[in-house]
């Protein structure tokens, strides 16, 4: 193949993203995806009819503040993909609690203030809380050894970074709220941040979380696909190659120096394509694997240790007729374990079985989502996975196991929305393995290395690697996991790339 000036491996949206932005800048773009499409966890596929969502409920941001609002601007996303904001942040619903929560902090502030009267000032120092860490993450210098420089000055410029970076979300929730109830409505969404509220760190939260409160949740219309495709739709157009169905294989070096890659189309040859930048969107616990023995242990030294994040089981379900008229009051409904309710007591990482563990029901028909099929709709009910809860399965139990976990979370579901069960035409599990089968993702993890605080902001793996010439751009570097971390991280990584060249 022909030279190009940077090969990327993988095109989820960290790739796509740093594909899209080098592409724009006139760099010579090879993007290889082993998949039959773009996206990596953003994707659609058809199933009986029904366009399923195999990743998204929703995104943050998207207002002025968010810096994602200037990248799609930059790339003319805003002109090709309709995002749809969604009605309100999330319902939740306990044993004792059954709340919908707004996206906006005011009334937010009001919900939970109205429902938990006593914990009125621990509630609204919650919010000025996330909402200052956020601004003061905005505020930090670009360059991380000017903020290096900066460290000793951080308690007169950077107050609540200086005293809370290291603290966890539940750790500094316990100090400000007493009322477990509340702590469990008011977190109800961590896990799609780590399975842990005690290891989760407090800092990585309250970026995305202050996002969602300040520009609401949004959803693409026709499904994440539409974003994945249009990225590579914007390399392709700038000179670049989007080749699918493309694994690689093999990272090649000279004198330390990645070089290029091998990588092989379907069953065909190992081809063989050079650059002297190469960016990993794949895992980096799967780019150990591509490199020569001296790169490989180089690169360990960086990696080995780090704790992975958090995996995802999906119920994908199609309706045979449009939920809107079913009466359900939210998008996104949060229901969470039976029994003792204690933030502690409640998080999915003391593995309580599929009868107990706390999951997310997204009704798609609630918003113009452009899923589903005619006169039907799209749901999703999602929970926090292990990989290990499959392993040592043959196929037949494997396809037992999901549909009793299926059969469980709907059951649990229909106790919420009674009747829902009685309206499903189509079902299917995608567990972390099948994450990881899509992805690549070792243990189906979607989100990286845990985002607990020896991993997460300024500590989090570097988009630069120990490697010249490799860099990484996905949720497992900077900052982190999810669409927005992914886009970010791509983003940022292109104009390192960019600055190193230039
Ligand atoms: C069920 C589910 C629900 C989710 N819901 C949300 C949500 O509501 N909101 C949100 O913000 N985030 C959500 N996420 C998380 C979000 O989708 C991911 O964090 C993000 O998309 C990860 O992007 P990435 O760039 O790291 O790449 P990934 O999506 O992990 O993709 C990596 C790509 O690399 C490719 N690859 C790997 N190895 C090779 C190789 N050797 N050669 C070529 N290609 C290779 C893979 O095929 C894949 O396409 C969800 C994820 C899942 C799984």
């Amino acid at each position: 193949m022909d030279n190009s000036d940077v090969i990327i491996i993988g095109g989820g949206l960290g790739g796509l993203t740093a594909g899209a932005r080098l592409a724009r800048q006139g760099r010579k773009v090879l993007l290889l995806e082993q998949h039959s499409v773009p996206g990596g966890c953003a994707t659609t596929f058809r199933r009986k009819g029904f366009l399923v969502e195999a990743g998204l409920h929703e995104l943050d941001g998207l207002d002025a503040s968010d810096t994602k609002t200037t990248i799609f601007r930059e790339l003319g996303v805003f002109d090709k993909v309709d995002f749809i904001r969604l009605p309100e942040f999330y319902r939740v619903v306990t044993s004792r609690t059954d709340l919908v929560v707004p996206d906006e902090t005011g009334a937010a502030i009001e919900v939970f203030v109205k429902a938990f009267p006593s914990e009125a000032k621990g509630i609204r120092t919650f919010f000025s809380t996330i909402h200052a860490l956020r601004d003061e993450v905005d505020r930090l210098p670009a360059n991380r050894f000017l903020t290096k420089l900066l460290y000793p000055a951080f308690p007169l410029l950077y107050p609540k970074l200086a005293v809370l970076h290291k603290r966890t979300l539940g750790e500094f929730v316990d100090t400000i709220i007493g009322d477990e109830e509340l702590k469990v409505a008011l977190l109800a969404n961590y896990p799609y941040y780590h399975d842990d509220p005690y290891t989760l760190s407090l800092l990585y939260y309250s970026m995305a979380q202050s996002s969602y409160y300040r520009g609401g949740g949004h959803f693409i219309k026709g499904g994440s696909q539409r974003l994945s495709d249009y990225l590579a739709s914007v390399i392709r157009e700038n000179g670049g190659l989007v080749l699918l169905d493309s694994k690689v294989t093999r990272i090649l070096t000279e004198e330390g120096r990645a070089v290029g890659v091998a990588f092989r189309k379907k069953e065909g040859d190992e081809q063989i394509a050079r650059s002297g930048t190469v960016v990993a969107n794949a895992a980096p616990p799967l780019v150990e694997t591509m490199l020569p023995d001296r790169e490989r242990d180089l690169l360990k030294r960086r990696t080995g240790g780090l704790t992975p994040g958090v995996a995802w089981l999906s119920v994908y379900l199609g309706f045979r007729r449009d939920l809107a008229a079913f009466g359900n009051r939210a998008y996104s409904t949060f229901i969470l374990g039976d029994g003792a309710l204690s933030l502690k007591a409640q998080s999915p990482s003391r593995r309580p079985g599929f009868d107990k563990r706390g999951f997310a029901f997204v009704d798609y028909s609630r918003i113009d989502s452009g899923l589903g099929a005619e006169g039907k709709s799209f749901g999703v009910i999602t929970t926090v996975d292990y990989i290990d809860e499959w392993e040592g399965l043959d196929d037949e139990a494997y396809r037992r196991k999901k549909d009793e976990v299926a059969g469980l979370l709907i059951g649990r579901l229909d106790r919420v929305l009674p009747g829902i069960a009685g309206e499903i035409e189509y079902a299917e599990v995608g567990t972390a393995k099948t994450v990881q089968r899509f992805t690549g993702n070792p243990g189906g993890v979607a989100t990286g290395y845990a985002q607990i605080p020896s991993q997460a902001g300024m500590n989090r793996l570097e988009h630069r690697s120990p490697v010249p010439g490799l860099y990484f751009a996905s949720a497992w570097s900077r900052p982190g996991g999810g669409f927005t971390g992914a886009i970010l991280g791509g983003w940022s990584c292109a104009a390192g790339i960019l600055a190193s060249k230039s």
